[in-house]
């Protein structure tokens, strides 16, 4: 999956998700991506996400959804990745065996992401300047 925030000149903020679907999925299988709340969520009072990685548990927790509300509730971007991904990791003894990763924005441009392993980079584009940023994550 591909995730993109953008806030603009006048504070509107856009988003953005594709995917490459999940390798072996099941005929049929709809992912996290396709699913408003899950692979992807804005609201322009507050804020947007974006998730990647094993869209089954990203659903289960309506992720993208949840981030925006914890950053409504008064949370900052960063940790409100932070939340979503543990709240992954406590319902699943297994999440040594798959990945997931959020990015998130509010309406002040501040910038978060989380991912539950090592691996993942975040492009920032401000100021007409490009920069990877390193995502941080839960385990290594
Ligand atoms: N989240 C996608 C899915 O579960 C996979 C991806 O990250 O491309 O379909």
């Amino acid at each position: 999956t591909i995730g993109m925030l953008a806030l603009d000149k006048n504070g509107d903020i856009a988003g953005a998700c594709s995917t490459s679907g999940l390798s072996y999925k099941m005929k049929g299988r709809v992912g996290d991506s396709p699913i408003i709340g899950s692979g992807l969520f804005l609201d322009n009072e507050v804020g947007g996400a974006v998730a990647t990685g094993m869209g089954e548990e990203v659903i289960k927790t309506v992720g993208s959804f949840l981030i925006v509300e914890l950053m409504r509730n008064g949370m900052t971007p960063q940790a409100a990745c932070e939340e979503a991904v543990k709240r992954i990791v406590s319902k699943n003894d297994d999440y040594k065996n798959f990945q997931i990763a959020y990015i998130a924005m509010n309406k002040s441009g501040e910038t978060g992401a989380y991912c539950i392993h090592e691996g993942f980079t975040m492009m920032k584009y401000e100021n007409a300047k490009n920069e990877e940023v390193p995502v941080a994550f839960y385990h290594k």
